[in-house]
């Protein structure tokens, strides 16, 4: 009952302040610790996991490494089986199999996705290790083996393709895993189908912020200005490129 009553006590202190733009010295001289503490409803408890690679007790795993998790939560782009292979716990792209769709749909969201290009290089610039995580299936967070490997620098690992570079070159060596933990606000359109606010995004690549809370363009586009169109919740996409990159370990947490 003491903090039902204590609710108004802070409205009012906080009317009180915001009213002026600088409160009085006598104003000030009232208030108490308490009354801009606030302690309803308790922060939510979430359980870590054991290192930060690992899901949090609220996380959704999209894939665990086994063949049941990738069947249970991928499709290909038809809502078919993929053809994607699954071996020795991570799964890997099949050349022509086309991309792989998360069952789930979501708007905002934290990823955690672990990638790994091939130990064997071959090719060069956009050809190396190519791969993609498209966030709401349309926006390329870009997967690339750019160690000592040169390309368009709004191209590159980190990128959002084609539209900002990321902010350094933080790849490992081919054949080694490398992480994206990703906080992604989707877009929101009005009711005539423009843009309310766009996508927001921030990435780290390997524990470093390689983007930071950027604002998109529009979906990616390979030739072409990015734009807009009107979407709701959608599932996360991996690129097909030819290339036989793999993943492991994909958790989401729905914001
Ligand atoms: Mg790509």
């Amino acid at each position: 009952m003491k903090k039902l009553l204590f609710v108004p006590a802070v409205i009012f202190a906080f009317t009180a302040v915001a009213q002026k733009a600088e409160p009085t010295r006598e104003e000030l001289a009232k208030m108490k610790p308490e009354m801009t503490e606030f302690w309803d409803p308790e922060v939510a408890v979430v359980t870590p996991g054991q290192t930060p690679m690992d899901a949090p007790s609220d996380a959704i795993v999209l894939f665990d490494g086994t063949k049941e998790s990738f069947d249970a939560n991928w499709t290909n782009a038809k809502g078919e089986p993929s053809g994607w292979n699954v071996a020795d716990k991570c799964l890997t792209v099949v050349k022509g199999a086309g991309i792989i769709r998360s069952k789930m749909e979501m708007m905002d969201f934290q990823l955690h996705i672990e990638w790994r290009t091939p130990a064997e290089v071959i090719g060069e610039s956009q050809g190396r290790g190519n791969s993609g995580v498209f966030l709401q299936g349309r926006y390329e967070l870009q997967v690339l083996d750019n160690y000592q490997n040169r390309t368009y620098r709004n191209g590159q690992a980190g990128s959002i393709y084609k539209q900002y570079a990321p902010l350094v070159n933080v790849c490992k060596k081919p054949g080694e895993w490398q992480v994206y933990d990703v906080i992604y606000t989707a877009p929101r359109f009005k009711e005539d189908g423009t843009v309310f606010s766009p996508a927001r995004v921030t990435v780290l690549q390997n524990g470093v912020l390689v983007q930071n809370n950027i604002s998109l363009f529009g979906h990616t586009e390979y030739i072409g200005i990015p734009k807009y169109e009107a979407h709701g919740a959608a599932g996360l996409e991996l690129q097909d490129h030819g290339n036989p990159v793999s993943y492991r370990n994909i958790w989401v947490r729905k914001l």
